[in-house]
C-alpha cells in the first residue's frame, strides 16, 4: 500500500526530495483552500504544513486516515496537538532549526530600536540628513523572558555588547544562566530593572498575557520591548496605551496578533511611530530554511519507520 502525503504549504524542495526516496505518493498543494483541504484530507496518511495551514480540530476530525502531521517549522501553535494526541496522530517538527536566525533578528531589532534606525534610514533615504539621537546599549540591562534556545543565544550576544542580562523562565534555568553570565530573577524584578525587555517564550493553545496592564506599570519609563516570540503574550490594547503615554519607548516586533492586522488597535500599533515591525521573518534565512527542511524530513522519515509506514 502506498503511503499518501499531502503538503499544503510551500516547503523547501529538499524536504520533497528526501521523502520521494521512499514508496510514497506526494501531492504538493501549497495553495490549497481550506474547504478543499477539509474535503480531501480523509484520503491521506500524512499531512505536511508550515504556518499557513491551520490544523485545527475540524481538519484532524476529517482526517480519518491521518497517522502523522509534520510542521516544517519550529513552533506548533497552528496545530491542535491535544486533538492529534487524542486520535494517536504523531506530530513532528523541527525545534531549534532556526535558533541562530531568530536570535540574530532579535539583535537587529534591538540595535534598530536603540539607534532609531527605522526613522534615520527613512529620513536619509528621503534626502533629509537629520541626526536623531539614540541610546548606547553597553552598560544597560536587558531582561530576557523565556531563557530557552533563542533567549540564551540573545543573552550571549547582549553580554558581548556589554549589557547586564536578567533572565526569567518558568523552568529552573540557573545552570544555563550561570554559563551565560546572566542573573536569574523573578518577573517583578525583571520588569522593574530592565531598560530592554526581550520576549522568547514558547506558547501553547491558550497563551498567557505575560505583558499585561500591570506588567507595563512595573516597567521603567521609556523601556524598549522586543518580541520575536508570539504576539499573543502581549496585551495589545494595554501596549498601545503605554506607547501613547510614552511609558514604552519602542516596541520592536517580528510577530503580530493577526498577520496582517485585523483589529483597529492592531492597526494603530502597526502605524505607531514608536513601533518597528518586520513580517515574521525570524526564520527566513537560507541557512535556517534548509535546516528546517532537513530536520523535518529526518524526523518525518524516522516517525514513518517507527509507525511501519515505510
Ligand atoms: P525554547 O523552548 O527553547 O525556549 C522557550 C522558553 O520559554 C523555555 O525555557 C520555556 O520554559 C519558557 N517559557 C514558556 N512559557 C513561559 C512563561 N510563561 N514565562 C517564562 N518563560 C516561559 O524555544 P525557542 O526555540 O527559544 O523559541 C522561543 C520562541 O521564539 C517561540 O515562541 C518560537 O515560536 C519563537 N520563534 C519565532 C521565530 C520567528 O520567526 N519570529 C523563529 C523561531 C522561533
Amino acid at each position: 500500500m502506498v503511503v499518501r502525503v499531502l503538503i499544503t504549504d510551500p516547503v523547501d524542495k529538499l524536504l520533497i526530495e528526501k521523502l520521494s526516496q521512499y514508496n510514497v505518493q506526494i501531492d504538493y498543494r501549497p495553495d490549497i483552500e481550506r474547504k478543499e483541504l477539509l474535503d480531501i484530507i480523509k484520503d491521506y496518511d500524512i499531512l505536511v504544513v508550515r504556518s499557513r495551514t491551520k490544523v485545527d480540530k475540524e481538519v484532524i476530525e476529517r482526517g480519518t486516515n491521518l497517522k502523522l502531521i509534520a510542521r516544517a517549522g519550529i513552533g506548533l501553535d497552528n496545530i491542535d496537538t491535544e486533538e492529534a494526541d487524542k486520535r494517536r496522530i504523531k506530530v513532528v517538527y523541527a525545534p531549534g532549526a532556526s535558533t541562530d536566525s531568530a536570535a540574530e533578528l532579535t539583535i537587529a531589532l534591538l540595535l534598530a530600536a536603540a539607534r532609531n534606525l527605522y526613522e534615520s534610514i527613512a529620513l536619509a533615504k528621503s534626502g533629509v540628513f537629520k541626526k536623531t539621537q539614540g541610546i548606547e546599549l553597553a552598560g544597560k540591562t536587558i531582561g530576557i523572558i523565556g531563557f530557552g534556545r533563542i533567549g540564551s543565544k540573545v543573552a550571549q550576544v547582549a553580554k558581548a555588547i556589554g549589557m547586564h542580562v536578567l533572565a526569567y523562565d518558568v523552568l529552573d534555568v540557573r545552570e544555563r544562566a550561570k554559563q551565560m553570565g546572566a542573573e536569574v530573577v523573578d518577573m517583578e524584578d525583571l520588569l522593574g530593572r530592565s531598560d530592554v525587555i526581550s520576549l522568547h517564550v514558547t506558547v501553547g493553545k491558550n497563551p498567557p498575557k505575560i505583558l499585561d496592564a500591570r506588567a507595563f506599570d512595573l516597567m521603567k519609563e521609556g523601556v524598549i520591548i522586543i518580541n520575536t516570540s508570539r504576539a499573543a503574550v502581549v496585551d495589545g490594547p494595554a501596549l498601545l496605551e503605554n506607547l501613547n503615554r510614552g511609558k514604552v519607548g519602542v516596541y520592536a516586533t517580528d510577530v503580530f496578533w493577526n498577520e496582517p492586522p485585523k483589529e483597529q488597535w492592531e492597526w494603530e500599533i502597526l502605524k505607531h511611530p514608536k513601533v518597528i515591525v518586520t513580517p515574521h521573518i525570524g526564520a527566513q534565512t537560507k541557512e535556517a530554511q534548509l535546516r528546517v527542511a532537513q530536520m523535518t524530513a529526518d524526523n518525518l522519515i524516522s516517525a514513518m519507520k517507527e509507525l511501519g509506514l515505510i
